[in-house]
């Protein structure tokens, strides 16, 4: 059992029959090419850097459609650096979805700019394009939309948004590899795309790995910069940099499962299909599936207002959900516990929604299992 962002003793709980997410399965399918591409890499003696980097760099900045990628450490790193690359800094406003995992807004507040959260549109999870305009200040720089559960946000409206007033657009695709706006990948409809590849993304390392994607040559080279000490010159330093580099033995894992991308997708997206045929007419909201968006179903978030008895239930008979996410940015001790304006449909959203088990793994058994017991849990207790 692999659930992403486990915490220290979840492993103690008992395995359950449908597990929400198994990220070891990818690596037994893929066992031999995955375990090749790692020898080359130990045996190259080429261990930060290297060959096995700049190949995955190109292979993903020619999936994404994009001029230019970047490795990082990490998805959080991926924002902040892209962030920093396109000119925000201290004291700059940020706006944000208020409903969003936290690295969002970390990767804000790293750099020292505020996050300025937009609520999401009623009956939906995105962040409401209407209420942008309102929250621009003479002091807002970029707006950071994000691909959230796997479907790109109405990226059109946001970017012309920004022109009109001088913002540049940073698009957190953290769950988001593969997916499509308006027919066209995700990877630079804004001036830089930050990704993460953490283990239980679509596309995930077996350890921490993130990267940018950009057309813009000037912002490529900025970030190359910054991941690498602030130095594009060995011994020269022109900015405070940091340490922050897509590690070799995992750029190798990401070549091989980015030529599977598109299979494993496929599969999610069959998944979804059957979801929302099976549950469609639950007391249950279902998500929304907008004729611009090809999603990758990152997640399969469903809500309802008795959310905790459902996934009681549910984790009674076997099914292991998840809640993404629990807590709002905005009410975390991180950010003042409460102390922020109120966030009434984050607050809201963050007590309904529930993921169910979701991932290119799940057979149909399981699957035909999980909408069972979901169809008996509504239809009985809750
Ligand atoms: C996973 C995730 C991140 C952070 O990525 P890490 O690699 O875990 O740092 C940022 N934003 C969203 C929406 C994510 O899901």
């Amino acid at each position: 059992m692999n659930a992403p962002y486990a915490q220290r003793g979840d492993a103690v709980a008992a395995a359950p029959r449908v597990a929400f997410l198994d990220v070891r399965a990818g690596y037994l399918e893929l066992r031999r090419e995955i375990d090749a591409a790692i020898a080359t890499v130990l045996e190259s003696g080429w261990y930060v850097g290297g060959q096995a980097v700049e190949d995955f760099e190109s292979a993903w900045a020619q999936y994404c459609g994009c001029a230019h990628a970047l490795g990082v450490g990490n998805g959080l790193d991926a924002l902040s650096l892209a962030l920093q690359a396109v000119g925000v800094g201290p004291g700059d406003e940020v706006l944000v979805p208020s409903h969003t995992f936290i690295a969002t807004w970390l990767g804000v507040t790293h750099i020292g700019a505020h996050p300025v959260p937009i609520e999401p549109i009623a009956d939906g999870f995105h962040l409401d394009t209407a209420r942008i305009e309102a929250a621009i200040t003479p002091r807002t720089r970029a707006i950071v939309p994000v691909h959230l559960y796997g479907q790109p946000a109405d990226l059109d409206p946001i970017v012309s948004i920004a022109r009109r007033h001088g913002l540049k657009v940073v698009e957190d695709a953290a769950q988001a590899h593969g997916a499509r706006y308006k027919g066209r990948r995700i990877g630079a409809h804004g001036d830089a795309v930050a990704w993460s590849f953490y283990p239980g993304k679509n596309l995930g390392a077996f350890g921490d790995a993130g990267a940018v994607t950009t057309d813009c040559a000037q912002t490529a080279s900025r970030i190359a910069m910054l991941r690498n000490y602030g130095s594009s010159q060995r011994y020269v330093h022109e900015v405070i940099g940091r340490n922050s580099r897509l590690d070799p033995i995992q750029a190798a894992v990401l070549s091989v499962k980015l030529r599977h991308l598109d299979a494993w997708n496929a599969r999610r997206q069959a998944v979804a299909a059957r979801y929302l045929r099976a549950l469609r007419d639950l007391d249950l909201g279902l998500p929304d599936t907008p004729a611009w968006a090809d999603s990758v179903w990152h997640l399969f978030v469903v809500t309802h207002r008795q959310r905790d008895a459902l996934a009681g239930a549910l984790a009674a008979a076997g099914v292991q959900t998840l809640v993404h996410y629990p807590i709002p940015p905005h009410l975390q001790a991180a950010y003042g516990g409460g102390t922020l304006p109120e966030q009434p449909l984050a607050r809201s959203l963050a007590q309904q929604v529930l993921s169910l088990p979701m991932g290119p793994h799940l057979d149909e058994t399981q699957q035909d299992y999980v909408i069972d017991r979901v169809v008996r849990a509504l239809r009985g207790t809750v």
